[in-house]
């Protein structure tokens, strides 16, 4: 749930930077969370290393966030999950009947 401080603050983002350089954050941030996830499982799963991965999930989701916002993308990304979770239950179903 987006708070209206959120979409303030995103409305302004977008005014002040741009719709793509704000794209190229989220990729930016999405490279970055990539490297904290990676580090989380090399280090044993250590505080540091935890918390390094909460912080980059905080900026991946924020710029998500922002560009479901700029580009008024909530509806369509909704849908999407509806059908992968639907197909994740097929999986599991059939994982299921395997073993
Ligand atoms: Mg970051």
């Amino acid at each position: 749930m987006v708070t209206d401080r959120e979409k303030e603050k995103f409305a302004q983002s977008i005014e002040k930077w741009g719709i793509v350089s704000q794209i190229l954050m989220l990729a930016e941030e999405s490279g970055e969370l990539t490297v904290a996830a990676l580090h989380y499982v090399r280090n044993k799963k250590q505080v540091e290393a935890e918390d390094h991965l909460a912080e980059e999930i905080a900026d991946v989701e924020l710029m998500i966030d922002e560009i479901k916002f700029a580009l008024l993308l909530g509806t369509k990304v909704q849908a999407y999950r509806e059908t992968k979770l639907e197909r994740l239950e097929q999986y599991l179903a059939r994982a299921r009947a395997l073993f």
